[in-house]
């Protein structure tokens, strides 16, 4: 769930949580799925033999049996799954023909046929090294003790094989919509379909917080300041990502910088994306803010230090503790991501005075 700031008019409107109308197409120019294919776009054949590649449903599986031990006989902690029995499921039986053409498509890296060379120009920029081209055994057998797998792409190059042997000639395509997986009422609706342009809100002076975690909708009024905006978002609890409400200076950096990423987590410690950037937001000066409470005569005060200016003598976070606690502010710190400091507290309005003209 990303956040993006939009500067809109002040008096624009648009119902929360829902996708700005300029982001989608309407739903008569919209294209229409082709159901034969299942909007895949892929041929029967393709799909059956896509289904019975992996066999999820199990189809025909009489029984599995957790093989339990690695290449080496040495007892595994992971499935090497082994499967005993009857399975329509091809992949740990991959001829010669498939594995080659998986390879060729530059995949199962781990035999390192090809050396990728960057510097090559687009065309030679996988190297045919010496190492010995596997065979479908070799490959069948070391799969069974791959945790991952066959990806998609392998798959594919292995279906298209696979196709390219059973039916010569056939095109691996849905007949019905070439491949496109989408059709259209008529020419006219095509043309529609494909002059659609997105079109962004109108631009103006105005604070609005986005979600873009769909296509794009607002998730708050618009506010003519950042910092009313910070205040609104934190008031109502908005959240970054999943549960996560940010502090008051968290949404407020992050609206100066204009967008979050949902989560970020640095060395293992996962916080809200937004107090993250409200974070490397400060790397040249703290996000210092102040602001009232509910409470008649209790102003909040929050600082967020980056972890790169703590050293600095203008804005070192001990400093501002110090001087919060000499001058009676009852002060907590709070750890973010990427090693920023965030010192909060409450305040009465002599006190807010002075500290703003330390401070702000
Ligand atoms: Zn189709
Ligand atoms: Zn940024």
């Amino acid at each position: 769930m990303s956040r993006e700031v939009y500067r809109v008019p002040l008096d624009f409107r648009w119902p929360h949580r829902k996708v700005w109308k300029g982001f989608r197409r309407s739903e008569e120019n919209e294209a229409l799925r082709c159901d034969p294919c299942e909007g895949m776009g892929s041929s029967d054949r393709y799909r059956e033999l896509e289904r019975s590649f992996y066999d999820n449903e199990n189809h025909g599986v009489t029984w599995w049996y957790d093989y339990g031990v690695d290449p080496q006989g040495n007892p595994a902690e992971n499935p090497p799954w082994r499967v005993i029995g009857t399975t329509t499921r091809w992949m740990y039986d991959l001829t010669q023909d498939e594995v080659d053409a998986i390879i060729q498509s530059k995949r199962l890296s781990r035999y390192g046929i090809y050396q990728f060379t960057p510097s090559n120009p687009p065309d030679e920029q996988y190297v045919r090294t010496d190492r010995p081209w596997p065979t479908a055994a070799q490959v069948n057998h070391d799969m069974l003790y791959d945790t991952m797998g066959h990806d998609g792409v392998n798959t594919h190059a292995a279906i298209k094989a696979r196709m390219a042997r059973l039916y010569p000639g056939e095109s691996h395509l849905c007949p019905h919509c070439g491949g496109e997986g989408i059709h259209f009422r008529d020419d006219a609706h095509r043309a529609a379909y494909d002059a659609w342009e997105m079109e962004a809100p109108p631009e103006g002076e105005g604070w609005q917080m986005w979600e873009t975690t769909t296509e794009g909708s607002p998730i708050s009024p618009v506010l003519p300041t950042p910092e009313k905006l910070a205040a609104w978002l934190y008031d109502n609890d908005a959240t970054s990502f999943g549960s996560q409400t940010p502090t008051y200076a968290g949404w407020l950096g992050m609206i100066r910088c204009g967008h979050a990423p949902s989560m970020v987590a640095v060395d293992g410690v996962v916080s809200s994306g937004v107090d993250h950037v409200a974070a490397s937001e400060a790397r040249l000066k703290p996000i210092i803010t102040l602001r009232p409470t509910k409470v008649p005569d209790v102003i909040a005060y929050e600082a967020i230090f980056d972890a790169l200016v703590q050293d600095t003598e203008q804005y070192n976070p001990k400093d501002f503790a110090e001087w919060c606690r000499d001058n009676g502010m009852a002060c907590k710190a709070d750890f973010l991501a990427g090693g920023a400091v965030s010192i909060s507290g409450e305040v009465n309005a002599t006190q807010a005075t002075a500290f703003k003209l330390r401070w702000l």
